[in-house]
């Protein structure tokens, strides 16, 4: 970073959905704008918690994988001096680490323990509950079905918890290979970023198996990743294709794809940024729906919709089905830091949704 350069924050309110306006187009060619869409709570308190890390204790803070699956999100936090690491044992003894929203194992807090590791931990509260359950079950002597998909890190963490006690189970192809000691004492939780539809799924074929295969205390498929799903559900039977803004390692907006699909979209792309986009997609095209993963921030939407628009896409119109006010309150640890050194603590972003987005 040269000292001229101004990085914007990428938490907060200027990260979250404001109003979009419309431009004059011609022939009816108009963009269906999902919301909700992009940033979750989860994903700004993670972001928000390395970029208050860095102006209270300065560069470099270390993050243990990607804060976030957002390959924009990484780089910027890079250039104002986050060092991402893929292990705790790349960070120098007695250094300050950020554990990302995912969530991490109790083996990978006891790594950074014996390193003397400072530790923020920003593992988003709703995988937090995920892990609670299953050490609750495997205290009970369950056997735990993790649906979920085998290597992400929100999975490889909640694995850790009870990891004589839990499977993963990919997905229904998977359900004939399980094995369980008593299928009595049989109990599903899954990755928070799945498809309802395609967790469903699993789960009742694996009902057909194990007939007392019990259900987790509450769904633990995030309102976010329920509420993008559902907006691009409601939009995608008028949209003739469905850009989804999100990175190809983000499992919430790689799902987003498959829904805009399933639920009657012409067509559906992924692309991490603007640029991306070919205008090839488009030639038939008269309604564009857009709509972003819960770990996009709402700038890189607004490049999506500008390039739309230059392509002939001008008008606008939101397609709202759900309005977010959740917020979580930054690491404990962090928030005392932070509250010591006189910073302010408080997040004002709270009514960001209620106060961005009607149609435009
Ligand atoms: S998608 Fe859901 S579980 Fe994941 S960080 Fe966001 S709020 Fe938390």
């Amino acid at each position: 970073m040269t000292s001229t350069e101004t990085i914007p924050s990428l938490a907060g309110a200027s990260a979250f959905p404001q109003q979009v306006e419309s431009v004059p187009s011609t022939g009816g060619k108009r963009i269906l704008l999902a919301a909700p869409r992009g940033y979750c709570a989860g994903v700004d308190r993670a972001v928000d918690a390395v970029e208050k890390a860095l102006d209270l204790y300065g560069a470099p803070v270390y993050v243990r994988k990607e804060i976030v699956h957002n390959k924009f999100v990484v780089e910027t936090l890079t250039r104002r001096g986050a060092i991402f690491v893929e292990e705790t044992d790349e960070v120098p003894e007695g250094a300050r680490v950020v554990f990302s929203a995912h969530g991490v194992s109790p083996a990978v807090h006891a790594q950074a323990a014996a390193r003397n590791l400072a530790t923020i931990d920003a593992t988003c509260p709703l995988v937090t509950k995920v892990h609670k359950e299953a050490v609750r079950f495997a205290k009970d002597d369950y056997d735990i079905l993790l649906i979920g998909h085998d290597g992400h890190e929100e999975v490889e963490g909640t694995q850790g918890e009870a990891p004589d006690h839990i499977q993963v189970v990919n997905g229904p192809e998977e359900v004939d290979k399980v094995q369980v000691r008593d299928p009595d004492r049989l109990i599903w939780i899954s990755q928070t970023t799945l498809s309802v539809d395609e967790t469903m799924e699993t789960v009742d074929k694996l009902r057909e198996r194990f007939p007392n295969l019990q259900d987790p205390p509450s769904d633990d498929i995030c309102y976010a990743t329920q509420n993008r799903q559902v907006a691009v559900k409601k939009l995608a039977p008028d949209a003739d294709v469905v850009i989804v803004v999100g990175s190809a390692n983000s499992s919430n907006s790689v799902r987003l794809v498959e829904v805009a699909l399933d639920a009657g979209a012409g067509s559906s792309y992924r692309v991490d940024t603007a640029d991306e986009i070919d205008p090839e997609w488009l030639s038939e095209a008269t309604t564009v729906g857009v709509t972003s993963g819960a770990s996009v921030p709402e700038l890189l939407v607004r490049d999506v919709v500008g390039r739309l628009q230059r392509l002939g896409f001008g008008e606008v119109v939101e397609v709202r089905t759900a309005t977010e006010d959740i917020l979580f309150s930054l690491p404990k640890n962090l928030r005392a830091d932070l509250k010591a050194s006189g910073a302010v603590v408080d997040r004002p972003h709270k009514a960001r949704e209620a106060a961005g987005g009607r149609g435009a």
